[in-house]
């Protein structure tokens, strides 16, 4: 296949190439070259003219939890539903995805159904089960969702079940967050045991922080990805951030900040949040119903208080622009989707509000392709560019989207999505 006439933003620090020719062969990029050195196509080349495109990598949604998106179906629909998933997330230019804590049977499920489907997806990555403390978040008391965490208070038996796990699982995530010292926060012990663990067996470790001291012995444990905007002790000033930026650059830490999550758990239950979401085209008037009809619209989210994620949200989108300054590595995941349309949308509200913190647009690119690859090792196979010889995960814009955000998340401006080669363009679209 040949992409003609388009601009290529290869998700790297390079400035884009205008007028180039992209070549994909066995679902690899070939040659990506300006247009003067294109050999003509051969007979059964399919050629794409691209004019005024912008060829960008295929997006990464680098934090979600597929088997909470679908704990409300029927056991025996759940594979099927989660790969629909994964096909819905193609669809808006999701070419993988990050799944950061869930059930191991049901992940392996549907990587097994995905081997073997012929309609294309999103591609899966996935933790399986966290390690947390003993009735830990996301276990709490509640005996139904054992099977999603590791519980533990002992630094041997962590050890161990982590060099197990790695084995099975593409990175491993740990949750660090509770009193220092209390039953339900793993011990800090564990979490170094646990990094070890995962760093001799070659697979990243992953930690979900709440407060900025967890997310200092995170990184003094060996993270090398923190999941979640902290808890700033004083809101009002940035000398936090400050610190934490300096950290995280100088150990080269991914920082993912989910800033949707907070969002979200802030304005859960307030009609005027929907509205907003509406006006800025997030979703259509016909999906507040659906929305509203959760259970969890205007409950409670479990642990997490609503004036607490508020103090996170405005937090993160106040400081985000200084860490980004000060070297900070971001990548997109937006968490639980719970007043989304749907959780691929989810990701791209991330995007839009990495852009709205004021982290420069292909900062926000690379948080949501490159640097979402690189958190969890997966540069030598899909590194979220476009170079020769990666897979070829590609999404067609009909804009610059280093002008505006608006042209990468806002729907209306995607042509199609190549993932490993192949096309997956809008039936609707002149090019398909
Ligand atoms: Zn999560």
């Amino acid at each position: 296949m040949i992409i003609r006439n388009v601009t290529v933003i290869d998700g790297q620090a390079a400035a884009p190439i205008a007028d180039a020719e992209v070549v994909v062969t066995d679902g690899r990029f070939s040659a990506i070259r300006p247009a003067t050195g294109a050999e003509p196509a051969a007979v059964d080349d399919f050629v794409l003219d691209a004019r005024g495109g912008y060829l960008v990598p295929g997006l990464w949604e680098s934090h979600t939890h597929l088997g909470g998106h679908a704990y409300f179906k029927p056991e025996n629909e759940r594979t099927k539903y989660l790969s629909q998933l994964l096909t819905d997330f193609l669809d808006v230019g999701v070419t993988n995805v990050v799944d950061l804590g869930g059930p191991l049977d049901i992940e392996h499920a549907v990587r097994d159904y995905r081997s073997t489907a012929t309609d294309p997806a999103a591609r899966l990555f996935f933790a399986g089960p966290v390690f947390t403390g003993i009735e830990g978040w996301p276990v709490l008391d509640d005996p139904k969702r054992a099977s999603i965490a590791y519980q533990t208070d002992n630094a041997d038996t962590a050890y161990r079940q982590a060099l197990e796990l790695a084995d099975q699982v593409d990175f491993i995530k740990c949750i660090y967050d509770g009193e220092p010292g209390a039953p339900d926060k793993l011990p800090f012990e564990a979490l170094k045991a646990i990094a070890a663990a995962a760093h001799e067996k070659g697979k990243k470790v992953l930690v979900h922080v709440h407060e900025r001291i967890d997310l200092e012995e995170a990184v003094a444990a060996g993270a090398d990805g923190i999941e979640h905007a902290f808890h700033p002790q004083d809101p009002g000033s940035t000398a936090e951030a400050r610190d934490v930026a300096a950290l995280l650059a100088e150990t080269n830490t991914y920082y993912c900040p989910t800033l949707v999550t907070w969002e979200q758990i802030a304005y859960n239950g307030d009609a005027g949040y929907l509205q907003k979401l509406v006006d800025e085209g997030m979703a259509t008037p016909e999906d507040l119903p659906r929305i509203t009809g959760r259970a969890i619209y205007g409950n409670e989210f479990p642990r997490h208080s609503s004036q607490e994620s508020r103090v996170r949200f405005d937090y993160a989108m106040r400081t985000l622009g200084l860490m980004h300054d000060a070297g900070v590595k971001f990548t997109a995941g937006s968490d639980v989707a719970m007043l989304m349309p749907s959780p691929p949308i989810a990701l791209l509200r991330e995007l839009k509000l990495l852009a709205e913190a004021g982290v420069p647009l292909p900062a926000v690119l690379a948080a949501g392709t490159r640097h979402s690859a690189e958190k969890i090792g997966q540069e030598a196979t899909a590194p979220g560019t476009i170079t020769v010889g990666s897979a070829a995960d590609a999404l067609l814009l009909d804009a610059d989207p280093y002008t505006d955000i608006a042209h990468l998340v806002d729907r209306s401006h995607h042509v199609g999505t190549l993932r490993a080669g192949q096309p997956c363009w809008a039936e609707s679209h002149p090019a398909a």
